[in-house]
């Protein structure tokens, strides 16, 4: 694989599962240092470390286990990035978590759980890596949102809340940003085949009586034209190129990678 991020460095969050465990693979084998993040059992962990480790050149990748709920543990894991490899070039805030429920049942503790680690979380980063990358004149900011940053759903009042929040914070980091060569865009994915969204399948069956292949056909996709999943390579893909060569003129996107989802 061309070695597009030989030398960068990278702190990816979320990324022990799915989305941002498949970014972690890409970049690292793109040639790039990069330090992982998330939750898990302990040998998932371990294996992820040991993979994203492998394609670094061998030895486990560094791992923060700072929960993104918590604004001191992001602010630290990003100090510990920047010291494990003496400067951090590219962040990616993907760390998310999910309820769905409607707004009336809606449980307190799960709004304030999704706005922490799916939008708070990402300014307390960006926060902390900006000085280093102002002062380094180089960096890449990719915050992982969602189709449900750009438009809304039944059901899911908090993560679409916090994921339009991350397109526009997106859009004012970029703006501040934008006369150096420090860019801030945001993804934004349908639905991805991860356990994040594999788990939405089983309750929506349930929910309408129907088989597990018809709940994602006719329910969970029934706004992506694809009615196809999105495969987390397709989305890791997207974060390769914003990191990579070329990409300086894109600052302040909200790139969708849904199926034509939100073209529809
Ligand atoms: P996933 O459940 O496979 O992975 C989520 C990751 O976030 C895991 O590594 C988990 O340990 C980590 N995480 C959760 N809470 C955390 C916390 N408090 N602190 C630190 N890490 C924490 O999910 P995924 O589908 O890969 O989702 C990744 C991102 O992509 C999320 O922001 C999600 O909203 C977004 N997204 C997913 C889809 C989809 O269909 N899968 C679509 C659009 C956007």
């Amino acid at each position: 694989m061309e070695k597009t991020l030989a030398g960068r460095t990278a702190l990816i969050t979320g990324s022990t599962s799915g989305i941002g465990h498949g970014m972690a693979l890409l970049m690292a084998q793109a040639g790039a240092k990069v330090m992982l993040n998330g939750f898990g059992k302990p040998e998932e962990i371990a294996a992820a470390r040991a993979e994203v480790g492998a394609a670094m050149g061998g030895g486990d990748a560094p791992y923060s286990a700072a929960d993104m709920s918590k604004p001191d543990e992001v602010r630290g894991m990003v100090a510990d990035a920047e010291k494990a490899f003496g400067r951090l070039d590219i962040l990616v805030n993907n760390a998310g978590i999910q309820f769905v429920s409607p707004v009336e049942e809606f449980p307190e503790a799960r709004w304030d759980a999704i706005i922490a680690i799916n939008l708070s979380s990402n300014f307390h980063a960006i926060k902390a890596a900006l000085p280093g990358m102002r002062r380094r004149n180089w960096g890449r900011i990719v915050n992982v949102a969602s189709a449900h940053g750009l438009v809304a759903s039944p059901f899911k009042v908090a993560y679409v809340a916090a994921k339009h929040g991350v397109v526009g914070m997106t859009k004012v980091v970029a703006i501040e940003v934008a006369k150096t060569p420090i860019t801030c865009n945001a993804i934004c994915p349908g639905f991805v085949r991860t356990p994040l969204a594999e788990a939405q399948v089983k309750p929506l069956a349930e929910k309408h009586g129907v088989s597990e292949e018809k709940a994602l056909t006719d329910y969970l996709l029934e706004k992506q034209p694809s009615k196809r999943w999105i495969e987390v390579e397709e989305v890791a893909r997207m974060a390769l190129w914003l990191c990579g060569p070329g990409s300086g003129g894109v600052n302040g996107a909200a790139l969708s990678v849904d199926g034509g989802w939100t073209a529809a």
